[in-house]
């Protein structure tokens, strides 16, 4: 299999270390001894694909590593990224019966699952026959995880799929927002590559509602997917906020990932304002470039936070300090209009020249709502039946970010996949590939 980026070399992304390397054949068979092969196994239940964990194992540990890549991509056709990029010490790792014991670590999961599906799918062989042609036509808006996963289920059982995508790269936060030292663009690329593989056509920098109406998609399609991420970051709303040096933290780190010869600069001071995932990833990223000082500003306290501990705990660990109960009042400026400082609602101030918002991003329900008959809520959120997707028109369905508000890849996948199983029923196909649809799902 080929990767169709070639991207640019001289990506700052790609001076990050990868934290948890490929395994060795000999490392990947000996860990995967270790495993007990548990009946009603906890890390499967905890996997919200539903992965027949001990399976695929199994496989490894017996050298049929076709056979547990298949196990896995059944089950989760973007199994090679939720491998990279899980939390995986809060979903299956952090339920393995050896944690219970504190004599040895519990199985590694994510890199054994990482270690099949990148080797096979680096191998190149097909793993999957496509059903015959099914004489349907369906459109997935937007290119990331929950419309990749919806396209190649639906590919697989002979529809044809077309995924609609108005940036010029494919795969979504996959590609564009990742932790670098978890995953670069080029892992992205190799699992969009794998997903067109099956027969999915992708049209990067087509945008719809500009490009392509969403009467056009409803008219030449039997049904239309709405997989589309989250917006433009959330904007503090605060005095001076507007000119240089306060970014969004979304965006920076998309340049950050993507962007040749995207540099730090002279940055001293950084300030990440938030206190969830994002806010992690962006103080962890700046100080491993080398900024000296990183200072996560959180408005409530350290327990409150709505960010992984682990996560918080490593980047404290690697010099990024915390601000507890550190609520912004304004950003203040030099008569020159350089930054300054984070001015605090309690009288005192973070002095920075780099302050990165990370306190949310825009939903993108406005694009949904665009379709007949899709209604959204208050919040920005598509209504829509959470066991299928299917929306208020019975050819509209939807997944991911416009449908949880923002959650993990491996949520977004399953959506994509219940959805795709909903949308083959609705069009009468008779369903092959056999996917593990997880706990309670039709
Ligand atoms: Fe293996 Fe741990 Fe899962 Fe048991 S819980 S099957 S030991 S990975």
């Amino acid at each position: 299999m080929t990767t169709s980026g070639a991207r640019s070399r001289q990506r700052l992304e790609l001076t990050f270390p990868d934290a948890k390397p490929l395994y060795a054949s000999g490392e990947a068979v000996a860990e995967a001894s270790r495993c007990l092969y548990c009946h009603e196994a906890p890390c499967v239940a905890a996997c919200p694909t539903g992965i027949d964990v001990p399976g695929f194992i199994r496989k490894i540990a017996t050298g049929n590593l076709r056979g547990s890549a298949r196990t896995i991509l059944s089950a989760n056709l973007l199994g090679y990224s939720c491998a990279r990029v899980c939390p995986v010490e809060v979903l299956c790792v952090g339920k393995c019966v050896y944690n219970d014991w504190h004599r040895e670590p519990p199985i590694q999961i994510g890199r054994l699952q990482r270690y099949a599906v990148e080797t096979v799918l680096g191998g190149g062989a097909a793993l999957f026959a496509r059903a015959p042609r099914a004489g349907r036509r369906v459109a997935c808006v937007g290119a990331g995880p929950a419309s990749l996963a919806a396209a190649g289920y639906l590919a697989l059982e002979g529809v044809e799929v077309t995924l609609y995508e108005k940036r010029a790269i494919a795969g979504g936060l996959n590609a564009t927002g990742v932790a670098p030292y978890k995953m670069h663009a080029e892992g992205a690329e190799l699992e969009v590559d794998f997903i067109r593989s099956l027969g999915v056509t992708i049209r990067t920098g087509v945008e719809v509602g500009k490009d392509v109406s969403p009467a056009d998609l409803l008219r030449d399609h039997d049904a239309v997917f709405i997989g589309v991420g989250l917006g433009a970051d959330s904007p503090l709303g605060l005095p001076g906020e507007d000119g240089a040096g306060v970014v969004g933290a979304t965006a920076w780190i998309e340049r950050m990932k993507l962007e040749p010869g995207f540099a730090v600069g002279e940055v001293r001071r950084a300030v990440v304002v938030g206190g969830g995932n994002t806010a992690i990833d962006a103080a962890r990223e700046l100080k491993r470039l080398g900024v000296p000082s990183v200072t996560i500003a959180y408005r409530r306290t350290t327990a409150e936070m709505p960010g992984y501990r682990h996560e918080l705990d490593q980047a404290l660990r690697e010099g990024v300090r915390l601000a507890e109960q550190a609520v912004p009042k304004a950003i203040r400026r030099q008569a020159s209009g350089q930054l300054a400082a984070l001015q605090l609602q309690n009288g005192q101030e973070l002095a920075a020249d780099l302050v990165v918002l990370a306190i949310g991003q825009a939903r993108t329900g406005a694009l949904a709502a665009s379709f007949d008959g899709v209604v959204v809520d208050e919040r920005g959120r598509v209504a829509a039946d959470p066991a299928t997707g299917v929306t208020g028109n019975p050819k509209v369905f939807v997944g991911g970010d416009a449908l949880n508000g923002g959650e993990l890849v491996v949520t977004a996948a399953q959506e994509g996949k219940r959805a795709a199983r909903a949308i083959a029923r609705a069009l009468g196909l008779k369903i092959r590939v056999d996917a593990p649809m997880g706990a309670g799902h039709p």
